[in-house]
């Protein structure tokens, strides 16, 4: 019973982990998913809105404004019209605007002259030859005003700058030059940066060819998106479309990647995220599973405390006493009242005995409590063997039997009591070296017609008592 029992408790709680494991894990891939697809769809497209509208604000409607102001200045459209005379003028106005709008150069290039000027005065001539001038002789043919390059700076020639190349008109719009400003690039790495460690996200830009032009100090990326490992695999998809999210595979880490092209500057804006629902996602995983396990544990003891109760109370409901076979008190109960109830009915006689051991604090005392009960069962099979199969016998306690003999009256049952007592008192049992007998004393008494089972029994509570007065191992009648 004990081994079914644990065997059961065990099982629910395998079954109640086995729940709490698959739920968790459940949890666990879906809140995963939903991580990734959100990570994708919204967290990467929103910084990467978030870094495009930072560039327009801040650098392109500003740099392109300022730019076009100066086209628009009869200050600078006179002077070029008028000659180019005055060198001073033109230099001092180039280094005022490039000291007003912070940028990292001014200039102006005449047409007439192919002469450029800068903010340090006149730096060159432009030529045709020369591939880091190529870009002026692009300027006239223009369908915009303006186009934004992105090139070396002939005055820092160290340095990516971008330009914002705006072309001069006369009054008649007769094409004069180009005149603009020019931002370093620095000021995008920075804002690169900001945001590099704002959201601990990778950003960079790639030109369209994949190569990679711009980027923050921390960047850990190669030159070329297709020579990346994992990235290079995307790569293509990645520069062919306006505005998308990936995910690929580096050193076996899920990175998720946007990729949005940049018209104004013809480059793509990429921003990465390594995948890092794991290691969030694991502690949430973890507790779950830790309170799996306690409420697992906890459900577990109850089962087992439940269990045992109803261990308990369905032993109590059994008829029979484990020890000596004999009826328990729950079962005599209610054969008890039924054994008298005949007896009130037919008229017959009834008697009772109840059987005490003599001094069986002793005998536990020098044998223990196993060889008690042993002694315990023996002599109920002493009682046992003696009885009718009308008569009714009950372990009335620890070592007290209740007997009751129907049809008997009060001097038959003292004569069958006397007889077991002796069968008792004879009964010789060996245990290793040790010899030892018990002895009983018997309470006898006859049920009177229609009285309660407490005065019956109370009478033959009084003659055991009698007995074990007058010396135990006898019988005495009440
Ligand atoms: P007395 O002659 O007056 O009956 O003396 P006694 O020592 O037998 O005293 P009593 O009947 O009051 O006490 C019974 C003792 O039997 C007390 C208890 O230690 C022991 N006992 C009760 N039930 C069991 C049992 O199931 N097994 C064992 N081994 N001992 C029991
Ligand atoms: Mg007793
Ligand atoms: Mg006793």
């Amino acid at each position: 019973m004990i081994e079914g029992k644990s065997r059961f408790v065990i099982l629910i709680s395998l079954l109640l982990l086995l729940g709490f494991s698959l739920t968790g894990i459940t949890t666990y891939l879906v809140a995963k998913n939903v991580l990734h697809e959100h990570i994708s769809s919204e967290i990467l497209p929103l910084t990467s809105d978030n870094i495009y509208s930072e560039i327009q604000r801040d650098i392109l409607t500003t740099v392109v404004a300022v730019s076009s102001f100066m086209a628009q200045d009869t200050f600078v459209r006179n002077w070029i019209i008028d000659g180019e005379q005055d060198l001073q003028e033109i230099t001092q106005y180039l280094k005022s605007i490039q000291e007003r709008y912070n940028t990292e150069t001014a200039f102006l290039v005449s047409d007439s002259t192919h002469d450029y000027y800068h903010s340090s005065g006149l730096l060159k001539q432009v030529t045709q030859d020369d591939p880091l001038d190529s870009w002026y002789f692009l300027v006239e043919g223009l369908s915009d005003d303006f186009e934004i390059n992105v090139d070396i700076d002939s005055a820092t020639p160290n340095q990516t700058t971008f330009f914002v190349n705006h072309k001069i008109n006369d009054y008649q719009g007769r094409y004069l030059g180009a005149i603009g400003v020019g931002l370093s690039t620095k000021v995008i790495a920075e804002m690169i940066e900001n945001y590099q460690s704002r959201y601990d996200r990778q950003v960079y830009f790639v030109d369209v060819d994949g190569k990679v032009v711009l980027h923050g100090k921390q960047y850990r990326g190669a030159d070329d998106i297709f020579s990346a490992v994992g990235l290079s695999e995307i790569a293509s998809d990645a520069i062919n479309s306006n505005s998308d999210s990936y995910s690929y595979d580096k050193n076996g880490t899920k990175v998720f990647v946007n990729a949005r092209f940049i018209n104004e500057l013809n480059w793509y804006l990429l921003v990465e995220q390594m995948d890092q629902t794991d290691s969030k996602i694991k502690n949430t995983f973890l507790i779950n599973v830790f309170i799996a396990l306690i409420v697992a544990i906890l459900i577990s003891v109850l089962a087992q405390l439940t269990i045992g109760g109803y261990q308990v109370r369905l032993e109590s409901m059994a008829s029979e006493d484990k020890l000596t076979g004999v009826n328990n008190r729950h079962a005599f109960d209610a054969l008890s009242q039924q054994v008298m109830k005949v007896a009130d009915r037919r008229g017959e006689a009834l008697s009772g005995v109840l059987m005490d051991l003599d001094h069986f604090k002793t005998v536990n005392d020098r044998f223990g409590h196993l060889i008690g009960d042993q002694v315990i069962a023996r002599a109920a099979r002493s009682l046992k063997n003696n009885i009718r199969g009308s008569d009714l016998i009950c372990r009335w306690g620890g070592e007290e039997f209740i007997i009751l003999l129907p049809g008997s009256d009060a001097e038959e049952t003292r004569l069958w009591a006397e007889k077991v007592r002796r069968i008792i008192d004879e009964d010789i049992v060996f245990f290793g070296e040790k010899a030892m007998s018990v002895t009983a004393s018997f309470g006898v008494s006859r049920y009177i017609v229609k009285e309660t089972r407490d005065t019956f029994f109370d009478r033959v509570d009084t003659a055991l008592y009698q007995a074990k007065d007058k010396g135990r191992n006898r019988v005495e009648v009440a």
